[in-house]
């Protein structure tokens, strides 16, 4: 199910961690060459993916919300 960004934070790994409108965090990890997301690495990048949908795989397994 598409669901779309809402917010972020950062995990004690310090990778970005996007928060979807449905209470489920996704990990948008930038970890060259296996996955590249130049956009977590800076403000303005987050700041444009904001609203945008990503895909939920949680909610497709009927997951518990992440967040409160
Ligand atoms: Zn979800």
């Amino acid at each position: 199910m598409r669901q779309a960004i809402s917010g972020y934070h950062q995990n004690s790994e310090e990778h970005w961690v996007a928060e979807l409108s449905c209470g489920h965090f996704q990990n948008v990890r930038h970890d060259p060459p296996l996955s590249t997301r130049k956009w977590t690495q800076t403000q303005q990048g987050r700041d444009l993916m904001m609203g945008f949908e990503l895909n939920c795989e949680k909610c497709d397994d009927g997951a518990p919300r992440d967040s409160a």
